[in-house]
């Protein structure tokens, strides 16, 4: 079993748009009430897309609507109910996934699924494991290719 924070269960919606909104952020992994507002941005970004509606919806209007400040808009409404759909069917993490720590010096967010694997710098003297870029990708930095290249030079 994976500890993960995000962990996708099945969802039911209610009818009122701002409860079915709540389950949505429930059923993605995150607490409605201590979601940050980088994550509940995330979720008004995947609402957005379900419906192509640019630009996106913003973190706070979706904030007013948990808070019963705001209505919840028609298109929101429909928003919900789409992503609310597509959370339900979507699988859960691969079995062989397992948990472990990286230093990411791209953009990985946390706890995120990396599909490629890791290798050896092929500069013998570094030694360092790393995902690369490209698949034919051998040493981790350009410095690495340097070294190893001037201790090939004749
Ligand atoms: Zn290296």
């Amino acid at each position: 079993m994976l500890e993960s924070a995000r962990h996708v269960r099945p969802i039911y919606l209610p009818y009122k748009p701002s409860e079915a909104l709540s389950e949505v952020i429930r059923g993605s992994g995150y607490d409605p009430a201590l979601i940050s507002v980088e994550d509940l941005q995330r979720i008004a970004n995947r609402l957005s897309a379900v419906v192509k509606r640019e630009p996106a919806w913003g973190w706070r209007y979706l904030r007013n609507v948990l808070n019963g400040k705001m209505e919840a808009s028609k298109k929101l409404a429909d928003a919900v109910m789409r992503l609310g759909a597509l959370i339900d069917g979507t699988p859960d993490l691969p079995a062989t996934a397992e948990r472990v720590s990286v230093l990411a010096s791209g953009k990985v967010r946390p706890g995120a699924l990396v599909l490629a694997n890791s290798q050896s710098c092929a500069n013998p003297g570094c030694g360092i494991e790393f995902v690369p870029r490209t698949p034919n990708q051998r040493f981790h930095s350009a410095a690495c290719y340097r070294i190893w290249r001037k201790s090939h030079a004749k």
